[in-house]
């Protein structure tokens, strides 16, 4: 007869009526207390693991510069110039937060990025395709919406708050996350001159914004928003948090232009003669051409990657519409195909509806709202209907973009 065990935990040694619960297995026992016990050790293992993992990224494993350019132009159009400095400008950044700690004098440091380009031109797909593919944590922010502290409006720190929110609060996660702030225009000095006056959308918030990019402590408070005096505040530190801003910077042509003017027709750099595009003179942009249109010296100093985007012409608008991975087309042809429909467009269609988004100024962003206008009344239609093919001809499109109101898509 086998021996039989004693009835005590296997772990502490007491006995079934010393403890509350004695939990059996095949060969032993444990106790309510001991299971509680080797909870919080397993967390804590846990925990430590995860910090473990969060600080170690792989540097082998980190995508190429190639290769994150690679990955963008999966979704992004052209945009050559940018994707090559916002490729390396990243890798940089993940290096740069795996370098050792001080094993020689030499510190990596950050290296923000601004992106000057036209509105609806791929700045803010840029960088969500980018954390898209680190697959870390990513927030937008608009520029617009920030204050300095007592008045109206949201906070400087509130920005981590998008971030945090992003990864569930996992403060170690976001702490390496990446930040785009659009419209980082809208917060520029008015004028040239510092102000007298306080200045509550400027030059205040670009000094509260300096105090993140450089890289410090911030409390964020978990809400957004203001920061009140009772409120619990979350310690991020921003130092590896990499931002990536963005703007339009309307006008900025024409003090590119005319610095490029003092320099007679072309200018040169070594000896040959460079003729100016004028055409795009946004390629030409220096930090210098920020400061002018009211950034502090400070900030610009703060995003030392400065790169230009393309406007769109016509050509690389019928690209968008049909290139991407998750082009415009190809989300309506998967839509219909969830209905059993199978969904052709002819060519001459999408030259229509390029044609539409220039006449009516509506850029990238109007390729959407033109083809849904193309595509409403048979989305309405079809999946209530027999027929299972949609063919859709450029008279067919024509008919239903008179009927729609374009017009209305401009002021949107
Ligand atoms: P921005 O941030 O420069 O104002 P977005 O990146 O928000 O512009 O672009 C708006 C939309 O237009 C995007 O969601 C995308 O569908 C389309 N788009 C703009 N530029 C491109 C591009 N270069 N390649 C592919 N799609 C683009």
């Amino acid at each position: 007869m086998a021996k039989r065990i004693e009835d005590k935990c296997s772990f502490c040694g007491r006995s079934r009526n010393e403890v509350n619960l004695l939990i059996s297995g095949i060969n032993g026992y444990i106790c309510d207390e001991c299971a509680e016990q080797a909870k919080l050790i397993v967390d804590e293992a846990f925990k430590q693991a995860k910090a473990k993992s969060a600080n170690d990224i792989d540097l082998k494993k980190l995508p190429k510069p190639r290769e994150i350019k690679e990955f963008l132009d999966g979704y992004v159009i052209g945009q050559d110039e940018a994707k090559r400095s916002l490729s390396v400008a990243v890798y940089n950044h993940y290096k740069r937060i795996m370098q050792p700690k001080s094993e020689d004098d030499v510190e990596i440091e950050k290296s923000n990025i601004i992106m000057v380009g036209r509105t609806g031109t791929g700045k803010t797909l840029l960088a969500k395709t980018i954390a898209r593919m680190l697959n870390v944590p990513f927030a937008i922010v608009d520029a617009t919406v920030l204050t300095e502290a007592g008045y109206v409006g949201e906070d400087i720190e509130s920005i981590l708050t998008r971030l945090l929110q992003a990864c569930d609060y996992d403060v170690n996660k976001a702490e390496r996350g990446i930040v785009f702030i659009d419209e980082i225009d809208k917060i520029a000095r008015k004028g040239d001159n510092p102000s007298i006056t306080r200045d509550v959308s400027g030059e205040g918030v670009q000094q509260g914004l300096l105090k993140l990019l450089e890289g410090s402590k911030v409390g964020v408070p978990p809400q957004g928003g203001r920061k009140h005096p009772e409120q619990k505040l979350i310690e991020v530190d921003t130092t590896n948090i990499l931002f990536i801003c963005g703007g339009a910077f309307d006008g900025i042509e024409q003090k590119i232009g005319a610095r490029l003017n003092t320099r007679s027709v072309g200018f040169a750099t070594d000896d040959k003669k460079v003729e100016v595009d004028r055409n795009n003179l946004l390629q030409y942009i220096t930090p210098a051409d920020l400061k002018k249109f009211g950034l502090i010296p400070e900030i610009i100093g703060r995003l030392p990657i400065l790169t230009s985007l393309q406007p769109l012409d016509a050509d690389a608008l019928l690209r968008i519409l049909t290139e991407p991975k998750n082009a415009i087309t190809k989300q309506y042809i998967k839509l219909f195909k969830m209905d059993g429909i199978n969904l052709t467009i002819d060519e001459e269609v999408y030259k229509l509806i390029v044609d539409k988004a220039i006449e009516f100024k509506l850029g990238a962003r109007g390729l959407r709202s033109i083809t849904e206008s193309i595509m409403m009344d048979a989305m309405y239609n079809m999946p209530s209907e027999k027929s299972k093919n949609l063919h859709i001809t450029a008279d067919y499109a024509r008919e239903q973009l008179a009927k729609a109101n374009l017009e209305r898509l401009q002021t949107a």
